[in-house]
């Protein structure tokens, strides 16, 4: 009996070192190797702890529920007090430091650039009763630049240079040229309203001009056109008056520039038989439009 056991032992001892018999020892290993399966399906495209967290989580049956709701809603409070931080970087004055022009998509963005630093200007007297800063019109690629005073009351309701009476004559003048607003750029010597129209002072001139001359760089037009003397006189940095001033070409910068009176000043002497100034002021665009190689229209053209 004893050795018949012996045999039986050593025959199955056999059939299991052949792989016959794998039933009882082997049964861990389905386990490991249903796990190691999956494993390498989702690991490569994602990452490999994701598919070790669902192994627990399917142990834990009851808890999947509230598994999946925890992980969301805790990340959630604790990134809301960070999005402070990034907001007190203040991008706004990150993005108005560089002024170059190369920094942006063409003149139209350089010139948005100073706009909204106009908006944010404080530097002389003026800004104290403006309803907003005027800062221009017309196209930011004209090739003729029209530079006034200052804005009126109008100008500073609406927030656009030469829009009231002396702006409509103006366009009148731009219109009897044969050209369009499209095709010109209107700005001042200062961006706010002077109290009652007054000539602004030599030190709000001095605070202002440098955005006028950062837009008249980034503008580049072929020819300025300066209406009135405050605006010639600022340009030329000639103090003459504008009789002596107007109908002859001067420069700036090697831009010419072209004086002739302001359009409220041909407003206010228009009922003045002996006033010329109207004349003259289309005597000045005639030369302006010369030297632009445009057509000079008939007077009754
Ligand atoms: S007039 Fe010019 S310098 Fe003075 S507050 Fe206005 S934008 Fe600034």
């Amino acid at each position: 009996m004893l050795q018949l056991l012996r045999d039986l032992g050593a025959q199955l001892a056999w059939q299991r070192d052949a792989g016959l018999l794998d039933t009882p020892s082997q049964g861990p290993l389905p386990v490991a190797s249903a796990v190691a399966a999956p494993v390498p399906v989702r690991a490569p495209p994602p990452a490999a702890p994701p598919p070790a967290a669902p192994a627990p989580v399917a142990v834990a049956a009851p808890p999947v529920a509230e598994a999946p709701a925890a992980p969301p809603t805790a990340p959630a409070p604790t990134a809301a007090p960070v999005l402070p931080e990034p907001v007190k970087v203040t991008p706004p004055a990150a993005a108005l430091a560089p002024v170059a022009p190369a920094n942006f998509e063409g003149r139209a963005g350089a010139l948005r650039v100073i706009q909204e630093e106009v908006r944010a200007c404080r530097a002389c007297g003026l800004a104290a009763k403006r309803t907003q800063t005027v800062f221009a019109r017309g196209n930011p690629e004209a090739r003729l630049c029209f530079i006034g005073e200052g804005p009126g009351a109008d100008e500073d309701r609406t927030g656009l240079p030469f829009v009231g009476v002396a702006g409509q004559l103006l366009d009148r003048i731009i219109a009897a040229m044969r050209l369009t607003e499209d095709q010109v750029y209107i700005a001042n010597i200062v961006k706010c309203r002077p109290p009652n129209n007054r000539v602004p002072y030599e030190e709000e001139m001095s605070a202002c001009t440098p955005f006028l001359l950062r837009q008249l760089e980034v503008v580049k037009p072929e020819v300025i056109v300066a209406l009135g003397k405050t605006a010639a006189g600022f340009l030329l940095q000639d103090k003459s008056s504008m009789t002596a001033m107007r109908g002859r070409w001067h420069s700036w910068k090697g831009v010419p520039v072209m004086p002739t009176w302001h359009p409220s000043y041909v407003l206010r002497v228009r009922d003045d038989p002996k006033s010329t100034a109207r004349a003259e002021v289309w005597t000045d665009m005639k030369l302006v439009l010369e030297r632009l190689g445009l057509p000079v229209p008939s007077p009754r053209g």
